[in-house]
């Protein structure tokens, strides 16, 4: 009998009175509930020490671990602070102009040569920095731009008095988050740069200008001298000498006037003088004007023209330049009796996101090797196919073209099937340019003519 149940019925029934037999049975059930709970709450003290036990232990731990991630944090601290200076030390020491701005533009840091390219001796935010270059919300739009897209953004050629700077904005950007919480600002200045390539454009100008005078003299005299051969047919035997004198101007007429065109377009003095124009009737004339040359080699030549076709607002000198350009290329890198086509269509392809029309010169000529076609458009590059099969060239003839679409707001591309340098496997080229039919502003500068004028320019 448990003891506690024994010690109630004694002080219940009296210490001798005996229990009624009929009692016996329940007292058992009632004496083994308490051996139960008897159990079970030894069973719960054993658990609670154990558990305190737990509990101290692992407080002693965390407070060990505590030690030892301040002490983490701690050097990590130091470290970071020894990093920050270093960075700062070499960010003030940039040749590059530097500045780090929050969100709502203010400088968070600036070094020297930042002041010193603007030549200021503090910067507090943006809208300073804005006013000062006194061209209002140029860098602010980029500024937003910086950070509504997460991406760099670049300012280039930014004129300031005499000075030219290019402005590179990056968003700083949390790593984990990817929230931006500032801006960076690059400043390099190109001042130096610009005068170099100034100076080295004059130079090629002047000194194409001064080239012209002798030229012109030996054109005159070869023109002379051809007629005087001509008259007398004792000196029959020279006019092959004097043909090749009048090439050998020629060519390098064209060359001269090809280098000036370049250094034109390249100071960006490419005048551009927009007016309405027929698509189809420019590109008419600049077949017309092809096709004796076309015919020497025998070639077939092509035309297409789209149905209702736009009109168009455009340069029809450049275009016709443009177009030149290509057909010529065309003529002069497709063997006899081959086939040269202009086509004219509407872009279907939405090219320039805008309502274009794009002109097609395609040929069966010896097409442009592989490896060359990401040079295609490179100053002064010619492919070794080519040379091969001695056409002349000076390899400025599509750099200028490209630059003149560009300028005109177009794009130029081109296809080519040929996968060896060998011409023989060679499956001819297609050049394709798409410009827009609500064209460019107009703009001064230097007024380019077509081929055929621009000759007579150059020997008046
Ligand atoms: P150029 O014709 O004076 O060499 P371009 O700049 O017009 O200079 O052309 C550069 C080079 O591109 C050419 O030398 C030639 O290798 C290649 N090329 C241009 N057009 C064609 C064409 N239609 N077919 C094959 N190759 C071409």
């Amino acid at each position: 009998m448990h003891r506690i149940l024994q010690r109630q019925i004694e002080h219940f029934f009296g210490k001798d009175k005996n229990i009624p037999e009929d009692w016996k049975e329940f007292l058992d059930a009632v004496s083994q509930t308490y051996a139960h709970f008897d159990e079970d709450r030894e069973l719960l003290d054993r658990s609670l020490s154990l558990s305190s036990e737990e509990f101290f232990e692992n407080s002693r731990k965390l407070e060990k671990a505590k030690q030892e991630v301040e002490q983490i944090v701690e050097e990590r601290t130091l470290q970071l602070a020894e990093e920050k200076s270093r960075l700062l030390a070499s960010v003030e020491n940039l040749s590059l102009g530097f500045a780090m701005f929050d969100l709502q533009g203010k400088v968070l840091n600036i070094n020297q040569a930042f002041k010193n390219f603007l030549a200021i001796n503090t910067l507090e935010n943006l809208s300073e920095l804005n006013s000062l270059l006194g061209k209002d919300s140029v860098l602010q739009k980029l500024f937003d731009k910086c950070l509504n897209s997460k991406q760099p953004v670049n300012l280039e050629n930014f004129s300031l008095g005499k000075k030219y700077f290019t402005f590179f904005l990056t968003p700083v950007i949390l790593a984990n988050t990817n929230q931006v919480i500032g801006v960076v600002m690059i400043i390099e200045d190109f001042t130096k740069e610009q005068e170099i390539d100034k100076a080295k454009s004059e130079f090629i100008i002047l000194a194409s200008h001064q080239l012209r005078t002798p030229l012109t003299i030996i054109k005159w005299n070869s023109e002379f001298l051809t007629k005087q051969v001509t008259e007398n047919p004792a000196l029959f035997n020279y006019i092959k000498n004097i043909k090749a004198i009048e090439e050998g101007t020629s060519r390098m007429a064209a060359l001269i006037q090809a280098l000036l065109n370049v250094t034109r377009v390249e100071i960006g003095k490419l005048a551009i003088s927009p007016e309405l124009i027929s698509p189809e009737e420019v590109s008419r004339l600049s077949m017309e004007e092809l096709r004796a040359q076309a015919e020497i080699k025998d070639l077939a030549v092509k035309e297409f023209y789209e149905q209702g076709l736009p009109q168009m607002k455009a340069d029809p000198n450049l275009l016709k330049i443009i177009l030149q350009n290509l057909l010529t290329n065309a003529v002069k890198y497709t063997p006899e009796k081959g086939m040269i086509s202009l086509g004219v269509g509407v872009d279907k392809e939405n090219i320039l996101n805008k309502p274009a029309v794009v002109f097609t010169v395609s040929d069966t000529g010896y097409g442009i090797p592989f490896q060359d076609q990401t040079r295609i458009f490179t100053k002064l590059f010619r492919s070794e196919n080519i040379k091969l099969v001695g056409a002349s060239g000076t390899g400025l003839g599509l750099y200028l073209t490209k630059a003149i679409v560009e300028s005109c707001g177009g794009k130029i591309w081109f296809k080519s099937p040929v996968h060896m340098s060998h011409a023989s496997s060679a499956q001819g080229s297609s050049f394709f340019v798409a410009l827009p039919v609500d064209g460019v502003p107009k703009k001064e500068g230097v007024t380019f003519l077509p081929e055929n004028n621009s000759r007579e320019v150059l020997y008046s």
